[in-house]
């Protein structure tokens, strides 16, 4: 039973686990979170697999305090004044990457831009003051089912695919945090929750409103999805490399590639068909692959099973360009 209560030794304990790659069970102030080190794209992996997600939405990451934050974001005169009157506590700001942010490019499904929040629960500020990683965290839930607030919910749901759930009681909010994106021209509420649009206009001194999503842009609960998208077109399912194409293999690559195929336009998501690998990987090789300035790129077969539905939902997404 993974499920234990607060104490220093456990968050210790937690601390460790974070740092090894693990999970854990996170209260914080609106839901429980799933947590794992943002900084390592494998760790994150497993986020989506024990959530069963079958797609990668980008991810929440919590840290200490706002000075944490500007490791690793770009942050604005509006930024400064939300977080000022609001952190700790239940919002989030998109904001702009850094450039050379450390996290994970799959902690942030491949966006230039980062979700970013300071918990104010009591345990979550302590367990990122003892292991010193900022923290991807999603709700501690199968995905489609209710967030949760209690660890119980958390072990009903994830069972032991955390490794363990810091047991501190009922969430106080109960509610997931209001989403504020602040990486465009004027700031817009992406999903609501605690921290109200009457809340941030006072503070911004500005008319905060909820995106109008256009008819052909999906919205998940309250929110907008953007999805990161290579330049150069992709070629799922690829038996062969045409000519001036990039190849993303996967596992054995036994493709001849005629003449001079510069090294910069090959990457493998995961020789040894490690579905979990690659999806740490995949982000981050498609933009490097983009970066070589190619038209297309050639992405091997991937099987569906666990994590592998998820890439291949982002790989037929960028090969249908949206
Ligand atoms: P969850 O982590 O399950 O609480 O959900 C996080 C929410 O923030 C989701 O609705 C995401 O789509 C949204 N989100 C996270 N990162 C970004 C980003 N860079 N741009 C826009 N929305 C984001
Ligand atoms: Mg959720």
């Amino acid at each position: 039973m993974p499920i234990k209560s607060v104490s220093s030794e456990t968050i210790g304990e937690a601390a460790e686990i974070l740092k090894s790659g693990g999970l854990v069970g996170m209260p914080t102030e609106t839901v429980y979170g799933l947590a794992a080190n943002a900084l390592d794209g494998a760790a994150v992996a497993k986020i989506f697999e024990a959530k069963g997600r079958p797609s990668f939405n980008p991810l929440i990451i919590h840290v200490r305090d706002i000075e944490s934050a500007g490791a690793y974001v770009e942050i604005t005169e509006a930024a400064r004044v939300a977080a000022h009157h609001f952190w700790p506590g239940p919002l989030t700001l998109i904001l702009q990457r850094k450039a050379g942010c450390p996290i994970s490019e799959l902690a942030s499904a491949g966006l230039d831009t980062l979700a970013i929040r300071v918990p104010s629960h009591p345990v979550a500020q302590e367990l990122l003051k003892t292991c010193k990683l900022p923290l991807a965290a999603p709700s501690a839930n199968k995905s489609g089912s209710l967030s949760p607030t209690t660890p119980a919910h958390v072990h009903d749901s994830l069972g032991d695919k955390v490794d363990l759930i810091l047991a501190a009681g009922a969430c106080d909010v109960g509610l997931e945090s209001t989403v504020l994106d602040l990486s465009g021209d004027k700031p817009v509420i992406l999903r609501p929750g605690a921290v109200t649009a009457e809340d941030l206009s006072a503070a911004l001194g500005v008319s905060v409103e909820y995106e109008q999503g256009d008819s052909d842009a999906p919205k998940s609960p309250g929110m907008l999805l953007k999805h990161y998208a290579p330049n150069a077109s992709v070629r799922i399912n690829a038996i062969d490399v045409k000519e001036g194409e990039a190849l993303l293999a996967f596992g054995a690559d036994k493709f001849m590639v005629a003449g001079d195929f510069p090294g910069d336009m090959r990457r493998n998501l995961s020789k040894g068909q490690d579905l979990h690998e690659a999806a740490a990987n995949l982000f981050a090789m498609l933009k490097e692959l983009d970066k070589s300035g190619v038209s297309a790129i050639a992405v091997m077969a991937i099987p569906e099973n666990g994590i592998g539905a998820a890439i291949n939902d982002r790989l037929k997404r960028a090969a249908q360009k949206d």
